[in-house]
């Protein structure tokens, strides 16, 4: 690429959206309204390939100023105005736009080009000296802290002090001659820094230029980038813009808009404006803003306008927008726009209504929604019947709720998270700079501020809960000093916050699942629609079976029998059956545990109304069940109690025999139940008993038969024999349709799957112990000793029993799907590991052909999301390709 006769100043209105990687998102939003016909002040951008250029070289370049003194003079022609003089003033701001949404981390100055000719000019072009003076201190102030670095104090400390001498408030509130004296102490500020206020216009602009080039790399700006993984590289524009005045008088006013609500996703305008205000002071918290919905009444004209700005830009945009604008003596502008942030239930709402309203289509509804938003939606509520423990009620800014230690500093924030701590930080407001801060705790609780306050924002962008504007609590940050109803909390006490309903409480309180999942389960049936993966679930208990259908399993993909063996009423009898003598022993143990499980079975195939439902024949080895050597030693040396030291003997013998030098690799799964084949016989058995009660109830059950750890086809014919031989004792007419299949977990399966099909109806890939086979990796070991730091080192990418490992584990599952397939066709092939619930191994599962994925039950509603988004996505590759 040639630099040197690239464009690097574009008019606003010449670009639009296409060109956001070089006018950054405020340029191109900018130009795109202007395109539009909206109203939007003229300006011009300066590319981000500038803000790259200016970072390398330490200034600008000599074609560049020549190039903005040349849109200088456009925008003077364009405006009627003249930069620098009178009689008609033109004034411009310079700000900061990325080409990724950096709310806030970077700088503007507003003003530029009021000096001390241009401000008597604009007194005598509008009558109003007030005006003119206010602009004046707003630019004094921006441009010393902004491009200069003097401390935002000084100039606060200034302000308190005129106001002292001179009575009133503010300097919203001053009078004329207090502001005149205002800026003259700003005057002093500088000098007492050694600098004086720039009067030449061009100064001023192309200090402010640098400035904005340089907010790039500001310590605020590289933190934001850092925690939501953006480039580096990328740089900011700068936009030049010509300004309209929100603070003349009492028909001028400031405001910022959503064009739905960011916390609810509720189809009406949200927002809030100041009258007689400029720029920041909205989102600063300096003065409470009203309601947008106020403007219907105090500036018509205005409102009209701005509804309809809102209407055209959703259209244009087809998103939920979030807006800036101005209002000057009654006339709108809008100096902004961006697709506005929300909270993942307000953006499934939106979503869905968007959906509906036909903006969007299914496909871009689907791949509008993240796992994350899903996983953000099902948070917890605060129980009723706890408002005893109500600390304080404010806005409720972020759903959600976290329980943690006080703190009051982002510093503090950041230093106790490195030891694990939950935190809340509890600020008076919070600003760019406590960014890192609030990545570091878990919620927020802030003493001022609106919905469109920083806390608010950012809270929502990270998912965590916040209630802010609590007036009534008094935050001493200083002191470290939270009080609130009478309690003084300080910092490590412990207290809730609940982003849904805006209150705090002391302590911890007790939360349930959500209340209402309409939207969730509407949205999750448009998910359905478009995948061709069906999403099973892993599901153990009675309960946790209805818990999978209620979040939309299409069938149950394992039950673990082994988990139904610990039960309190079981355990005794499941070790004395261990602990037999032989296997006749042994078969009076399971005749007693066969009606436990026929009432286990029952429930499943009752609950699942006819859904698919695979059982699992007994995995574990038999020791797991016995209590671990060292517990009956101890409890053989304690105090006799008559009942058992000659049992606790029997049981110490038994546990020595069962000792294996390495438990995972040895007997269990399949090797049980072909030498102890009564344990699978009495499990095989109780499922044919079960279906058999079940269908007499009027409901035909699914019923499929799992044998685990199949290595070698040998296993499972021998296996496919009994478990068919069982089954038909109990069920001679053969009334009970049913299914024999495998776990594919052992390597080998994967490699002669050709020959296990011959004996198996379905398969279903076991990925954590194919993840630990394939690896060698003891999972518990490797997870505490040395995963961590393979990660760290690069010689991982991640965690394979997190994500599934594509190169090995995936090529073993691909070989293991083809090979099945040879032999029949239409084998049923499913995964049930916990790989199935994580996003990226669904994908993947999808992509070689898997009939379902079986996830844990809470991990259904994601896993349905990822199984549409997957099926749109290898739908579009193949279009592509
Ligand atoms: P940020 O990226 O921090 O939002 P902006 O560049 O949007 O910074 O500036 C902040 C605010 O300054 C805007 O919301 C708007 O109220 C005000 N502002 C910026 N440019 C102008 C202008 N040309 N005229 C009037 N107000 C402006
Ligand atoms: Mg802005
Ligand atoms: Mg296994």
């Amino acid at each position: 690429m040639n630099l040197g006769t690239e464009k690097r100043i574009y008019d606003l209105g010449e670009g639009g959206m296409h060109l956001v990687h070089l006018l950054g998102g405020k340029g191109a939003g900018l130009a795109e309204m202007r395109r539009m016909g909206l109203p939007v002040p003229a300006g011009f951008t300066i590319t981000t390939a500038e803000c790259t250029r200016y970072l390398k070289h330490g200034r600008l370049d000599e074609g560049l100023v020549n190039e903005v003194r040349e849109a200088m003079g456009r925008l003077e022609a364009a405006t009627g105005k003249s930069f620098g003089r009178g009689p008609r003033p033109l004034l411009v701001s310079v700000r900061s736009g990325a080409p990724v949404s950096m709310p806030g981390m970077m700088d503007t100055v507003l003003n530029v080009g009021l000096n001390e000719e241009t401000m008597e000019a604009m007194v005598a072009l509008t009558g109003d000296r007030r005006f003119a003076l206010d602009s004046m201190r707003r630019l004094m102030q921006m441009f010393g802290t902004t491009v200069l670095g003097i401390p935002k104090e000084e100039f606060d400390r200034a302000t308190l002090r005129v106001a002292r001498n001179n009575g009133p408030g503010s300097a919203d509130m001053m009078d004329l001659d207090t502001l005149d004296g205002l800026v003259r102490e700003f005057g002093e500020v500088y000098r007492n820094h050694g600098l004086e206020f720039p009067q030449d216009p061009y100064r001023q602009l192309f200090m402010s230029i640098e400035a904005v080039f340089r907010s790039w790399n500001s310590d605020r700006a590289r933190a934001y980038r850092e925690i939501n993984g953006i480039d580096d590289g990328m740089g900011t524009a700068v936009n030049v813009v010509e300004m309209v005045f929100g603070n003349m008088g009492e028909d001028s006013a400031t405001g910022v808009v959503f064009t739905r609500d960011p916390n609810t996703g509720e189809k009406r305008l949200s927002g809030e404006y100041l009258v007689n205000a400029q720029g920041e002071d909205v989102v600063a918290g300096i003065r409470t803003p009203e309601n947008v919905y106020g403007m219907e009444r105090r500036m018509p004209g205005a409102f009209r306008d701005l509804v309809e700005a809102c209407d055209r830009l959703e259209r244009h945009y087809r998103d939920m927008m979030d807006i800036e604008f101005t209002v000057e003596r009654g006339r709108l502008y809008l100096l902004q726009t961006r697709v506005g942030k929300r909270a993942p239930r307000a953006h499934l709402r939106i979503t869905l209504d968007m959906l509906k309203e036909g903006l969007i289509s299914v496909e871009e509804a689907v791949m509008r929604v993240e796992p994350e938003h899903i996983e953000g939606i099902m948070h917890p509520r605060v129980e009723d019947g706890q408002d005893g423990s109500v600390i304080c009620s404010g806005l409720a800014a972020s759903p959600g709720v976290a329980t943690g230690e006080i703190v009051f500093s982002s510093d503090r924030a950041i230093e106790l998270s490195k030891q694990g701590r939950r935190l809340i930080l509890v600020r008076p407001e919070t600003t760019a700079d406590d960014v890192r801060g609030m990545a570091a705790s878990a919620g927020f609780l802030t003493q001022k501020g609106g919905m469109t306050s920083h806390a608010a924002v950012v809270a929502r962008a990270m998912g965590k809960p916040a209630v802010v504007g609590a007036e009534e609590i008094e935050v001493d940050h200083i002191g470290g000093v939270l009080r609130a109803r009478g309690l003084t909390l300080r910092e490590g006490d412990v207290v809730t916050v609940d982003g849904t309903t805006g209150r705090a409480y002391i302590g911890e309180v007790r939360v349930t699942e959500v209340a209402e999942r309409d939207d969730i389960d509407e949205f999750l049936r448009v998910c359905d629609s478009v995948s061709r993966l069906q999403v099973w679930a892993n599901a153990n208990t009675p309960e946790e079976v209805a818990l999978a259908k209620r979040n939309g399993a299409k069938g149950i993909g394992l039950a673990r029998t082994e988990r139904m063996f610990l039960g309190n009423d079981r355990i005794g009898v499941v070790r004395a059956m261990i602990m037999s003598r032989d296997s006749e022993e042994r078969r009076l143990y399971l005749d007693r545990l066969l009606p436990m499980q026929v009432s286990d079975f029952t429930e499943f195939f009752r609950t699942m109304e006819g859904m698919p439902v695979i059982i699992r024949l007994l995995d574990p080895p038999l020791h797991e069940f016995l209590p671990e050597k060292e517990e009956i030693l101890e409890r053989l040396s304690g105090p006799a109690d008559g009942e058992s030291a000659a049992e606790l003997k029997k049981m110490l013998e038994t546990v020595r025999d069962l000792e294996e030098f390495n438990p995972m690799l040895g007997f269990r799964g399949c090797r049980l139940g072909i030498i102890h084949r009564e344990i699978y016989e009495m499990q095989v058995r109780a499922i044919a008993r079960a279906a058999l009660r079940v269908r007499s109830e009027g409901i035909e059950p699914n019923v499929e038969i799992m044998v685990p750890l199949v290595g070698h086809e040998n296993e499972m014919k021998e296996l496919r024999e009994i478990i068919m031989k069982t089954f038909s004792s109990e069920d001679p007419e053969g009334r009970i349709r049913y299914k024999i299949g495998t776990m594919i977990e052992v390597p080998r399966a994967c490699l002669v799957a050709d020959r296990i099909a011959e004996f198996a109806d379905f398969f279903s890939f076991g990925t954590n112990d194919l993840t630990q086979m394939t690896f060698g990796y003891s999972r518990d070991d490797a997870e505490g000793k040395f995963i961590r730091q393979y990660i760290e080192r690069g010689i991982l990418r991640h965690d394979p029993f997190t994500s599934i490992d594509l190169d090995g584990v995936g090529r073993l599952m691909k070989i293991g799907v083809e090979l099945g397939r040879k032999t029949k066709r239409d084998l049923e092939i499913g995964i049930c590991g916990e790989h199935g619930g994580d996003p990226e191994s669904i994908e993947f599962c999808h992509t070689i052909g898997l009939d379902y994925v079986s996830a844990s039950p809470r991990r259904i509603p994601v896993a349905r999301l990822a199984a549409a988004r997957a099926a749109i996505r290898s739908a579009m590759g193949s279009r592509e390709s």
